[in-house]
């Protein structure tokens, strides 16, 4: 089922409200709790409207569906899970996206909206003298939008087993030789060890160079997730599963959790270790969908993408230098300096 919120005051479209547990009609300036959004809905009192998925659906390949609010058509690929009617703009939020395998378990909510994420945009100190003009541009700040990334959080635990060798040095004199004695003691060590929320991120869009710099979110501020959350944010399922990405995230988390266990070991002057397992008594990951403003700069016919965290506000990515506004600072810089020379040449 595709679903749109509406405003019961105007007949507009609400969408979620960052940094809030609120909806809000961008046209009255309304606004609905989330909770008694879900509560209208589910009395049948609906608040909303709601649309069919096409029936021949078979997770494959692109799909064609009408938009509730306006009957237009809403062409989606297999992973567009909420979307923006090209049409009338209404969020479409596509049900089935939301459910089943692709149910998540909480969202971070945006915390801050588009005017504070574009004022961001334009005093990071990723830019500066030489960014093109253009990168400031009402047409270029149109274009930040929010998007909810698919994320995994992997938790784990399990014992730590160590096996080696702990070496204790004791030195004595005779008369100028020094004599040192080694002590070998068998070691033998087990440690509990739990890693929580290790963020893994779970679309294939989302370079994970730029992903890892925004890290981290804090998960504090996660929620259970409603869908009302997603309105007015695209979001994609995940590309890779909990499956596909553990091997990985463990083998991270196997390396610290063994160095770990290793710290512990503070009786000897130097260890070898031999042998080092893990047992896990606990794996688990959890869906969650975590807020990046995105902006994709266009200049000189090349796409520059910056990413921004939308709960801390971090942003990565690379801006181009404008090569007129360098020749221009180089041309003044260099005339001054003609002029301070000739100035001084005819004081002296
Ligand atoms: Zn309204
Ligand atoms: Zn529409």
């Amino acid at each position: 089922m595709i679903r749109i919120y509406k405003c019961p005051s105007c007949g507009g479209v609400l969408q979620y409200r960052p940094g809030t547990d609120e909806m809000v009609c961008p046209n009255c300036k309304n606004t609905q709790a989330i909770q008694t959004v879900l509560q209208m809905n589910s009395d049948g009192k609906s608040t909303g409207l709601t649309g069919v998925e096409s029936a021949d659906y078979a997770g494959t390949g692109v799909e064609n569906m009408a938009c509730p609010a306006c009957g237009g058509p809403l062409t989606v690929d297999e992973h567009t899970a909420s979307t923006f009617c090209p049409y009338c703009k209404s969020p479409n939020l596509i049900g089935s996206r939301f459910s089943g395998q692709y149910r998540p378990s909480r969202v971070l909510p945006f915390q801050f909206d588009k005017k504070e994420a574009q004022n961001k945009f334009k005093t990071w100190k990723g830019t500066g003298l030489l960014t093109p003009g253009k990168f400031k541009s009402a047409a270029t700040m149109d274009k930040v939008t929010g998007v909810y990334v698919p994320y995994w959080l992997y938790s784990y635990t399990g014992n730590v087993h160590l096996q080696g060798e702990g070496l204790n040095m004791r030195v004595t004199r005779q008369g100028d030789d020094e004599i040192i004695d080694t002590d070998h003691y068998q070691l033998e060590r087990n440690v509990q060890s739990t890693y929580e929320s290790v963020p893994a991120d779970a679309s294939e869009k989302f370079p994970d160079e730029n992903m890892n710099v925004l890290e981290p979110f804090d998960y504090s501020k996660l929620v259970n997730f409603s869908l009302p959350y997603m309105a007015g944010f695209l979001a994609d399922t995940y590309d890779y599963s909990a499956a596909d990405l553990n091997e990985k995230i463990r083998s991270q988390v196997e390396r610290e959790m063994i160095s770990d266990a290793q710290g512990t070991i503070t009786e000897y002057q130097a260890v070898n270790i031999a042998n080092a397992q893990v047992n896990y008594t606990d794996q688990r990951a959890e869906y969650v969908f975590m807020p990046i403003w995105t902006l994709i700069f266009e200049y000189m016919g090349k796409k520059y993408p910056l990413y921004m965290n939308g709960e801390s506000g971090e942003i990565d990515g690379v801006v181009p230098y404008s090569k007129l506004k360098a020749l221009v600072i180089f041309g003044i810089a260099f005339a001054v300096f003609f002029l301070i020379a000739f100035l001084l040449g005819r004081v002296f």
